[in-house]
């Protein structure tokens, strides 16, 4: 059955963020339905679509981003702008094809403001990633994944918590009550903002070389 109203986790200037309303259901298609019509935090009203995480059901590897790009808004996708290129990329690279891995974030609406015609990535609040997290959390229950990569801080500090750190953590084999082993990285994004050729290539590199822990450390037993 259906929970229809999440506990209040915030309310400001009219706005009113609860926890997401998951079914109770193992279906992941029932619960990537009912996100479509998810309305627990502010997000969902400039956004164009919910974007719920996609892949096989029981995907050995669960990859966790930030929240959907103004690529993935309109597309209804998850990593399919820009930074998915990448992801890509450094994937085949490490040994791993995108279609064996479950992709998801931890927020589920594109969080933006205007910049003339625009529109620029806003990151996502403490109460924007509580109010989500339960839509992510049905999804590692239901995935069951043997290792989680947490792509940046965001989802670094909704695996670990708010003192987590993606520059001293990443490249580890940690664990977590949602995996047995946990992997953190940077987001790919980040290699797109990197000021030139140079620090973009290096940083590519150590990207794939996480990658490449993360594939070996999901092959171990
Ligand atoms: S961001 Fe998450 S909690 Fe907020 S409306 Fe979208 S799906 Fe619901």
């Amino acid at each position: 059955m259906m929970k229809l109203h999440g506990e209040i986790i915030a309310q400001s200037n009219g706005d009113v963020w609860t926890s997401a309303p998951v079914p109770e259901t193992n279906s992941l298609a029932k619960v990537a339905a009912a996100a479509k019509e998810c309305t627990a935090c502010p997000l969902y009203k400039k956004a164009t679509q919910t974007v719920f995480g996609e892949g096989p059901k029981h995907a050995t590897m669960l990859m966790i981003g930030e929240q959907p790009g103004d690529y993935e808004d309109v597309a209804g996708k998850p990593f399919v702008g820009p930074a998915g290129k990448i992801l890509d990329r450094a994937l085949e690279e490490a040994g791993i094809n995108r279609d064996e891995v479950y992709v998801t974030n931890a927020v589920k609406h594109f969080k933006w403001e205007p910049r003339g015609k625009r529109r620029i990535h806003q990151k996502p609040s403490s109460r924007d990633i509580a109010a989500c997290r339960p839509w992510l959390e049905a999804e590692l229950r239901l995935v069951e994944p043997k290792l989680v990569v947490c792509l940046g801080s965001t989802a670094g500090q909704t695996v670990f918590g708010p003192s987590f750190r993606v520059t001293k953590e990443r490249g580890k084999v940690l664990s977590s009550r949602f995996a047995p082993k946990v992997v953190a990285t940077v987001h790919p994004s980040s290699l797109l903002r990197q000021p030139d050729e140079e620090s973009r290539e290096r940083e590519y590199k150590r990207f794939v070389a996480d990658l490449r822990v993360a594939v070996k450390a999901a092959e171990a037993k």
